[in-house]
């Protein structure tokens, strides 16, 4: 019998037969872990609501041959509910947890710096203090920068010279005038320090943005994200296609 004990948020839940579900979870030690929970759509479940999506919980869990098996969860923090009655930060914190659960591929490799990113984007969004698209933002550009896949911002991707001039996302971010691709978007300068305030996690910066930057912001960096997301996926393919040799 081997248990193990963890924390984690839950990403994503799918129903397994009758009464059960599929709890799909980044956890501050293993990594990313997918559990059974057993009886949890029964009303007189013990873990209540407490493995539903954005929920922080104290897990124990049994190893199993294919899935663990969640055998107690306790809350910790239920972000859901902070949540739940706010549209913009509602969508902003899903959007993390998709990503989260698509920039992690492997189960139980772990994933600290992820965690502690998903828990503190979680926890900003919950509280208020900044607003939901700039949190967001923040989160995509640091959790792509902890996966490898940080945007040049300051000087450019491909010759490193040190005046940028557009934003080409196949490039790998700002680049100068000699080495931008044709179509390569042409930011304004504050859009450029707006998103290196939210890598850096300068919120005094961030906070004093205007309006369109952020718009602009949003939108360079859901593209870049996206990109690198599909490229991710399509190069995970490609390796599983290879033959065997
Ligand atoms: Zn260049």
């Amino acid at each position: 019998m081997s248990l193990y004990r963890d924390e984690g948020v839950v990403l994503r839940t799918q129903k397994l037969g009758e009464a059960d579900r599929i709890v799909t979870l980044l956890t501050k030690r293993t990594g990313k872990v997918r559990g059974v929970a057993k009886g949890v759509r029964r009303t007189t479940s013990r873990f209540g609501a407490r493995l539903e999506p954005f929920t922080h919980v104290d897990l124990q869990l049994h190893v199993g041959r294919t899935l663990d098996v969640v055998t107690q969860a306790e809350t910790i923090h239920p972000y859901g509910e902070a949540l739940a009655h706010d549209y913009p930060r509602y969508t902003a914190g899903s959007a993390m947890l998709e990503t989260a659960d698509r920039l992690i591929q492997g189960e139980k490799e772990p994933a600290l710096k992820q965690f502690l990113l998903l828990v503190g984007g979680l926890r900003t969004l919950a509280d208020g203090s900044h607003e939901a698209r700039l949190v967001l933002d923040a989160y995509f550009l640091r959790s792509l920068a902890v996966a490898g896949y940080a945007p040049a911002l300051q000087e450019c991707a491909r010759c490193r010279a040190d005046t940028v001039r557009a934003f080409a996302i196949v490039a790998g971010g700002a680049v100068c005038g000699a080495c931008r691709p044709a179509g390569a978007a042409v930011p304004a300068g504050e859009t450029l320090a707006l998103m290196t305030a939210l890598l850096r996690g300068d919120w005094t910066a961030a906070d004093a943005s205007q309006g369109r930057h952020r718009t602009e912001c949003s939108g360079l960096v859901a593209a870049y994200l996206q990109w690198h997301l599909e490229h991710g996926i399509r190069s995970l393919r490609h390796v599983e296609r290879e033959p065997a040799r």
